[in-house]
């Protein structure tokens, strides 16, 4: 039998998962358990059969978890403790505590809830499918693996925050970056298709989804990124507004009377291309421009300005730059953000191929011109399999 895991991915009212076959990196079932807690929810499982949805209401993670295995029972594939080597979790916030992945175990399991501090929305949703899980297949392993700890390799020039030493350490300030997991496999794929180990190239990966990182990793080794000591810092997102003045901050809360947890709903959930446009989904936004909404074709230069101050900051980080990556829903979709993002780049010898971007890519394409310095790539991203990967690696070593 191949060797097969299955990744949960939890969150406070929904389990998502994929049953990997890591010998062929293949997906041999996918789903997702949504709405838990509210009046009704609803499962979604696609196996060997095809899909097959419905609605009961779900009480907690541990009931949506036994509903999860009896789709696996009734529509396939085979899903029991013998044919599993292992199940992985994804994990928003490992903090300095976790620089790679771990064996969950009840000390492991305490460690993510106090890291619930940095991640008060996300670890806390995290370890309650990990416990479901673990109820479920007490006798498999059980692998966590963080979003945070590809990016526990930057440089303390790179994660220090220039504020006060004593505060920043008494609560564990400092930027931890996100989307890892996308990061790492995004930029390893990269040197595969290069030929090279990644020990032996430079690579900047831009993640484009609804949440956006940037990463400038040198030689296998994450160096920079933009997401902070949370998801908020660095590129414009669909609702995150990513830089700003924290000024702007104090400001408001002086001439506008708003509250702490009305700045947090401001910048994570209003700003962004939904604030700026009114819509978080870029293609309403390329559909507004089209239809003559200047506030969307402004919006969407923020956008691409954004990304291009950090090419050109990991550029100036990295000295050299073997490849530029974009991955996820815009990364892999967009051809007019992928172009945009990157004109005038030219002296840096960083080329978009129009022909070659044309179109959404559901497969890894070159789009930079033959014989160009930077080799500019889509590589649409595979965190699961990562995860897979990352889990089976974990189990190997011990
Ligand atoms: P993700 O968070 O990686 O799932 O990305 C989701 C985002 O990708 C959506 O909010 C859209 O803005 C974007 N997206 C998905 N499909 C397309 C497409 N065909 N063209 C442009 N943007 C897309």
């Amino acid at each position: 039998m191949s060797t097969r895991v299955l990744v949960v991915n939890s969150g406070s009212s929904s389990i998502k998962y994929q049953l990997v076959d890591v010998d062929s990196g293949e997906a041999l079932a996918t789903g997702l358990v949504e709405r838990i807690g509210q009046e009704m929810g609803a499962f979604k499982h696609e196996g060997p059969n095809g899909v097959v949805k419905l609605e009961q209401p779900v009480a907690d993670h541990e009931s949506g978890m036994a509903t999860v295995l009896a789709l696996f029972a009734e529509h396939g594939p085979e899903l029991t403790a013998e044919s599993l080597s292992a199940i992985g979790h994804r994990v928003v916030q490992g903090g300095s505590v976790f620089a790679g992945p771990a064996l969950v175990d009840d000390e492991v399991e305490a460690k993510i809830e106090d890291l619930a501090t940095l991640a008060p929305l996300h670890n806390p949703a995290n370890l309650q499918g990990i416990r479901a899980a673990r109820h479920a297949f007490p006798t498999v392993p059980h692998v966590v693996v963080f979003d945070t700890s590809f990016h526990q390799t930057l440089p303390a020039a790179a994660y220090t925050y220039a504020i006060d030493r004593d505060l920043a350490e008494k609560y564990a300030i400092r930027r931890y970056g996100a989307h890892g997991t996308s990061h790492k496999y995004v930029s390893r794929t990269m040197a595969e298709i290069l030929g090279k180990d990644p020990s032996e190239i430079n690579v900047i990966v831009l993640h484009l989804g609804n949440g956006a990182s940037a990463s400038a990793v040198r030689g296998g080794v994450s160096v920079e990124v933009s997401m902070g000591l949370t998801p908020l810092e660095g590129l414009v997102m669909g609702t995150r507004s990513g830089d700003i003045d924290p000024a702007v901050l104090f400001h408001l809360q002086r001439v506008a009377g708003m509250s702490t947890d009305e700045l947090d709903d401001l910048l994570n959930r209003k700003s962004g291309m939904l604030g700026l446009s009114g819509s978080s989904d870029m293609r309403d936004v390329h559909a507004a421009v089209e239809a003559g909404d200047e506030k969307a074709r402004t919006a969407l230069e923020v956008y691409y300005h954004r990304i291009k101050n950090y090419v050109g900051a990991y550029y100036a980080q990295l000295g050299h730059v073997d490849a530029i990556v974009f991955t996820a829903g815009i990364g892999e979709n967009d051809d007019i953000v992928r172009i945009n993002a990157l004109s005038g780049l030219e002296r840096l010898g960083i080329q978009v191929d129009a022909e070659r971007n044309a179109g959404r890519k559901k497969a890894e394409t070159q789009i930079s011109p033959d014989g160009a310095e930077v080799a500019v790539w889509v590589v649409p991203t595979n965190e699961e399999l990562e995860i897979a990967r990352e889990a089976v690696e974990l189990l190997a070593q011990r």
